[in-house]
């Protein structure tokens, strides 16, 4: 075909989708959304009384819906938009024959790849889902046993994948149908395959060609432009743009693709953005939005406090990872710059390198900036939390319990290192002038370790209490403490009583617990 055909052909597919596309547009408002809700009517009536009749009605109305989000999806396939990355197809086809496996048995698969590093740039999911329609056609054109033969070459400045297949073929009057929605010669087909083939080709740049000998087979071979050293590493993307813009505006009007890239960047943010908003009520799309805007209006004060607020909302929900929050921030950072990097390509007035590099300084200064106050913030929050906790398992560790209106008991529990002994002078002192305590019962039986120095310093506060006038009875002393005692020659005033055990001294005080 000539290069003039080639294009008068693809006008016609074009305007031959676009109609077909208003149509499908104007259909899905009106009738996806009743069908929707009529859905949702049948599936509350099952719920009241489920009916074999309800399950069908809903398994027709679920056909109804998908046939008219296929139409959609020919219509418009780059509605899901997906962000335009750079990679081979070679990998691509690899992993689509892959879910043909059943069928090896009776086609044989030839491979022709060559130049398989060679990348082209595109819509990934996009490309799978067009070569994965045009391989199911060719499996399903073979009746019996038969052969395809799938190529992948460098040809010139673009990619050439050609794929044959020993099927029925397409009779030549049938072959300016191909496209066409609904189009379709199979009793179970839709005749969605090759409208979204073309139509999804035609938007990568790319052309399609198709020749067919009834009875012996069809070959289908597309081209696509080659990956540009100028937009290696860069994403080159389909975004809108009027003359004169503000950086501000074009990323407003293109916020929807900003956040569609920025999900697909932080791969696994995307899953939990749901459970971070039902947790922390933290909308994260929305802050990004917000922090963008404070970026490009260059209000430092503005994200210094936006950066604060956030730190501390993390800060407060212990479930909230601070991965994520890092990984979303990334992928702003990186998104932001794809943007602008495409605004700059759009605007057509390419920056000078002081213009780029003064940009770079700003941008990633106020970026920096946020970074720097969340963290603070977050830290700070956390800090006074744990201080805080602290206080309140010092507290705890220390219980002193009164028994009677002058008998009260400290049960030393667990491990006694100098922090606790700290804690524990501080407060049997206050505690004895508050509760009026006479007598204080020390049971030891629960406590764990007490080195040579924490127990001199344990015996000092006992001597202390004896000097306050306070009755102080050690009980539960256990012989490894003991031990201790008698080999680090630790003095108790002679005040000071001990007893076996906390019952002997509870009963000697005539508090019989029985
Ligand atoms: P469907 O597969 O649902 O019929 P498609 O849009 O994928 O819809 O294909 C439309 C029609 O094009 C098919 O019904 C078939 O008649 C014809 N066709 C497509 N690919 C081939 C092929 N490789 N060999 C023979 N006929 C084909
Ligand atoms: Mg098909």
């Amino acid at each position: 075909m000539t290069p003039i055909e080639q294009s008068d052909k693809r006008d016609d597919h074009q305007s031959r989708l676009a109609s077909v596309g208003q149509i499908a547009a104007g259909i899905a408002h009106e009738v996806r959304n009743p069908l929707t809700a009529v859905k949702g009517f049948l599936q509350l009536l099952g719920e009241q009384t489920p009916h074999n009749y309800i399950d069908i009605a809903q398994q027709e109305l679920d056909n109804a819906i998908v046939t008219l989000q296929n139409l959609l999806n020919v219509s418009r396939p780059d509605a899901e938009s997906e962000p335009m990355v750079g990679f081979s197809l070679c990998a691509e086809l690899e992993a689509i024959l892959g879910l043909f496996q059943d069928q090896f048995y009776r086609v044989a698969v030839n491979k022709h790849f060559t130049d398989g590093t060679t990348e082209i740039v595109g819509r990934r999911n996009q490309l799978k889902k067009v070569f994965f329609n045009i391989l199911k056609n060719a499996f399903e054109a073979i009746p019996g046993e038969g052969t395809i033969e799938i190529g992948h070459s460098l040809e010139g400045d673009s990619v050439r994948v050609s794929i044959t297949d020993t099927g029925v073929g397409i009779p030549q009057d049938k072959l300016a149908m191909l496209g066409t929605p609904f189009f379709t010669t199979k009793t179970d087909g839709t005749g969605m395959g090759l409208a979204y083939v073309f139509s999804s080709v035609y938007q990568h740049g790319g052309t399609v060609d198709v020749q067919s000998v009834e009875g012996q087979g069809t070959a289908f071979t597309f081209h696509f432009p080659i990956r540009g050293t100028k937009e290696r590493d860069l994403a080159f993307m389909d975004l809108l743009y009027e003359q004169d813009m503000k950086l501000g505006e074009f990323l407003k009007i293109n916020r929807g693709e900003f956040e569609h890239c920025l999900l697909a960047e932080a791969e696994n943010v995307k899953g939990i953005i749901e459970d971070i908003k039902r947790i922390g009520g933290i909308d994260l799309v929305q802050n990004a939005h917000i922090l963008v805007g404070l970026l490009i209006d260059q209000n430092d004060w503005e994200i210094i406090n936006f950066a604060q607020q956030e730190g501390k909302l993390w800060a407060q929900h212990s479930s909230l990872n601070l991965a994520v929050k890092l990984e979303w921030f990334q992928a702003i950072r990186r998104v932001l710059w794809s943007f602008m990097y495409n605004f700059d390509r759009l605007s057509g007035n390419e920056s000078t390198r002081e213009q780029f590099f003064s940009l770079e300084r700003q941008t990633n200064n106020s970026l920096d900036t946020f970074l720097r106050h969340f963290f603070m913030s977050y830290t700070k929050f956390k800090d006074d939390q744990i201080k805080s906790h602290k206080e309140m398992i010092d507290d705890l560790s220390v219980p002193i319990i009164p028994l009677t209106s002058s008998v009260s008991i400290l049960p030393l529990l667990g491990m006694i290192d100098s922090h606790r002994i700290h804690v524990i002078q501080e407060k049997v002192l206050q505690q004895i002038g508050l509760l009026k305590i006479r007598t204080l019962l020390i049971d030891m039986s629960g406590a764990a370790f007490l080195d040579t120095t924490n127990l001199r310093k344990l015996s000092r506060i006992l001597n202390g209490i004896s000097y306050m006038g306070v009755k102080a009875i050690i009980t539960g002393i256990r012989p490894e403490v003991a031990n201790t005692m008698i080999n680090s020659k630790v003095i108790i005033d002679r005040r000071i009583e001990t007893k076996g055990t906390l019952q002997q001294a509870l009963e000697q005080l005539g508090l019989n617990l029985n």
